[in-house]
């Protein structure tokens, strides 16, 4: 009949909309993770320290000890499209230096959890503590607490029963969860980054500075002294820098996840980074293994797409070849210097 072919068209209510948008920025645990240091980072932490318990599912704490809101900032943060990152649309087109400038996952990830902001400023004052359940504000008062800000995730997804169900093992949730932790601490080896799982440390960079001991904090002692440095020269062509660490063709894993990558200092995820760095061991590495490598890039901005979804890790370039190229000569120079592969039969 007449109804069935015409299905009615209903407007969806706002509960609905932001449970919808809000599962968009918080797909797992991961990806709380990834925005709550982020934040940390934004606010200028010297030191970040991330537990989780039950691979985040249960619960997610990200404690620094950056510059802390006051009362007011601390009650605006979890609210929707709030930030202090950018004022409006020409700050953007001028660039953004820090993180995150959506002004959404605090509060998308209050939307889904029982969320948890304990916060004191930097610059004085006292402490507060604001809780968001299932995306209302549900208390907001003084907390007695160190300078910096602790968010504590509880019961993701406890009101998005679907969602809750999606989730992996624990055990996957924690790789995912201990891949973003260590993208974040090698590419801020300023800032000591510490993780913890149902309360056992796994990690814990020095912030010291050096990106080898870095490298030794997330990866151990034999790794980090199989790697060598690739020169901050790069030849010609679209990056003006290329740099980082390196490993022994012999040190090796079955996942290409331990060659990461990092484009003006972001983490990224970059297929024709990675693929030019297993090309510049010239077949010298054993089938389907990949080598350690922290790879950091220097780019204009203008070069990379921008096209690609903020959210989204995966960055290309527009000069793709070129950066291939780059990479490649850079890593194999690394290797060759170190003598840890043998120079290729000349080619032509
Ligand atoms: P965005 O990072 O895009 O601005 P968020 O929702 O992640 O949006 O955070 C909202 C605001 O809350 C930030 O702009 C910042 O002012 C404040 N904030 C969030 N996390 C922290 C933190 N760890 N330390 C200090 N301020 C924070
Ligand atoms: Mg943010």
């Amino acid at each position: 009949d007449e109804a069935a072919a015409s299905p009615e068209i209903r407007e969806l209510d706002a509960t609905t909309i932001e449970r919808i948008a809000a599962g968009e920025v918080v797909e797992r645990p991961a990806s709380v993770v990834k925005e709550l240091v982020e934040n940390a980072i934004d606010a200028d932490a010297s030191r970040v320290r991330v537990s989780v318990e039950n691979g985040g599912i249960d619960g997610i704490r990200v404690e620094d000890d950056g510059h802390g809101m006051a009362e007011a900032a601390a009650r605006r943060a979890v609210e929707k499209h709030t930030t202090s990152k950018i004022r409006d649309i020409e700050d953007l087109e001028a660039g953004v230096s820090t993180l995150g400038f959506r002004g959404e996952a605090l509060y998308a990830i209050g939307a889904v959890s029982r969320l948890t902001v304990t916060t004191r400023p930097r610059s004085g004052g006292r402490g507060t503590e604001v809780r968001v359940e299932g995306g209302e504000t549900a208390h907001v008062g003084p907390a007695g607490c160190p300078t910096g800000t602790t968010v504590a995730v509880d019961d993701l997804f406890y009101n998005v029963p679907a969602r809750r169900k999606y989730l992996k093992q624990p055990t996957t949730e924690v790789d995912n969860v201990q891949r973003v932790v260590t993208g974040y601490a090698l590419a801020n080896p300023d800032v000591a980054v510490t993780f913890e799982t149902d309360g056992r440390e796994r990690f814990a960079t020095t912030g010291r500075g050096d990106l080898r001991s870095a490298v030794m904090a997330v990866y151990g002692r034999e790794v980090a002294s199989a790697m060598v440095p690739i020169e901050a020269n790069a030849p010609d062509g679209p990056l003006s820098g290329v740099s980082g660490l390196v490993s022994h063709p012999e040190t090796t894993r079955a996942s290409s996840e331990y060659v990461a990558t990092f484009v003006n200092g972001r983490w990224v995820t970059a297929r024709a980074v990675r693929e030019a760095v297993v090309d510049a061991y010239g077949g010298q590495l054993a089938p389907d293994r990949y080598p350690f490598a922290v790879v950091f890039l220097d780019i204009d901005p203008a070069e990379t797409d921008v096209n690609v979804h903020p959210r989204k890790l995966e960055v290309r370039f527009a000069d793709e070849a070129g950066v291939r190229e780059q990479v490649e000569t850079s890593v194999e120079r690394a290797l060759l210097d170190a003598g840890l592969i043998r120079s290729r039969a000349p080619r032509g």
